[in-house]
């Protein structure tokens, strides 16, 4: 039987209230790793390098050359709410940035210890500092450091016990991690990614800048992929949207279905379209075989809502059966006249 029978009602605290909409943003380390992915392209960083030690228990480290965070500003990054890109909720409909919300940050102070070592254009030195629940541990101090930001994740959910329990063993967490680095690598190509384990040499993920969407295909998934692919190009005027693509041509097949989805920038799931394009290659490929899918869509800010779920994972966007629809002609259209020109050439 309920025992709050007859209880009153009262305010949480702050910090109270903070830490549980801090876990539901971060669920793991792979979440706040695609946070801080997020906030490096959103300042403009042309070389990510990420460091992680226990699968991001013990720590993620991640470092870029982008804008950097000003002295001023260092003291509130990891308060809630506390944002550099919108001003108003209007704004939502023309977004440019992965970031709008500015809770990323001040959830992860809120389950690990956070220190960040910033430095802006305008600056001689760079400026650290320490935080916890959302609040500067000390004053920030100057130090050496390139332009760019680095930020540094300890001890997750230290404070959280049963939430580390919970969680998978390092490697497995590790994975996640690397599948997370691997579909923005792809995405955004002409940015240098590096994954590696703290203490090693060598890295797990490293794509040069100014690379492209393909060429790092062929890093990830290989050559025997790379070769197979078609390219997917589509607009479609009446709901400006706008595909562009990678898949697997009807005569190749994987054991594991890849699918690899992004709109307007973020990875996202939308289990719909990838169910969708499973079944039309269902048509073409022998039992228990599967395609690989690279897709990225271009929707207008105002058709899509990236606000309905806590890690943004799932996104809803308008017209979304037309949508879909359309893609799945885009697709199939190419892999029939794919399958016309090889016809073509075996007869000539
Ligand atoms: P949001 O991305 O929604 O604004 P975050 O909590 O992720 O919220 O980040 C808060 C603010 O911290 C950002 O608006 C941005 O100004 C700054 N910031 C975070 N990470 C970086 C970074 N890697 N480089 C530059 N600025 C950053
Ligand atoms: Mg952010």
């Amino acid at each position: 039987t309920p025992s709050f029978t007859g209880k009153r009602i009262h305010k949480l605290d702050e910090t109270v209230v903070n830490k549980i909409a801090a876990g539901e943003i971060i669920v793991r380390p792979a979440n706040a790793v695609k946070e801080m992915l997020e906030n490096s392209l959103d300042a403009g960083a042309t070389e990510i390098s990420i460091t992680v030690k226990n699968g991001g228990l013990g720590m993620i480290q991640i470092q870029d050359n982008g804008c950097g965070i000003k002295k001023e500003d260092l003291g509130i990054v990891c308060e809630r709410f506390t944002t550099s890109k919108i001003d108003h909720f209007e704004d939502l409909t023309s977004l440019t940035t992965f970031g709008f919300r500015g809770e990323a940050l001040a959830s992860i102070s809120y389950i690990a210890r956070v220190k960040i070592i910033a430095r802006t254009a305008d600056s001689v030195c760079a400026f650290q500092m320490e935080y916890g629940l959302g609040r500067p541990l000390g004053p920030e101090k100057p130090c050496a450091g390139n332009m760019g930001t680095i930020i540094m994740v300890d001890d997750f959910f230290y404070n959280n016990p049963t939430r580390r329990m919970i969680l998978n063993a390092p490697s497995e967490e590790y994975i996640r991690i690397q599948e997370v680095v691997t579909k923005y690598a792809m995405r955004f190509a002409h940015v240098g990614f590096s994954l590696k384990k703290h203490g090693e040499h060598v890295a797990d993920i490293r794509t040069p800048s100014k690379s492209t969407t393909l060429d790092n295909c062929k890093i990830f998934f290989g050559n025997s992929v790379a070769r197979e692919l078609l390219s997917i190009e589509g607009l479609n005027e009446k709901y400006q949207c706008q595909v562009q693509g990678y898949v697997t041509n009807a005569n190749f097949s994987l054991k594991k279905y890849t699918f690899l989805l992004f709109i307007n920038g973020r990875a996202v799931d939308c289990s719909k379209l990838k169910k969708c394009v499973e079944l039309l290659y269902a048509v073409h490929l022998p039992k228990h075989s599967f395609p690989f899918v690279y897709l990225s869509l271009e929707l207008p800010p105002g058709l899509i809502d990236v606000n309905v779920h806590p890690t943004k994972a799932e996104v809803r966007f308008r017209f979304e059966e037309e949508i879909i629809a359309f893609i799945y002609e885009t697709i199939e259209q190419r892999i029939l006249t794919s399958q016309e020109s090889r016809t073509f050439m075996v007869q000539t």
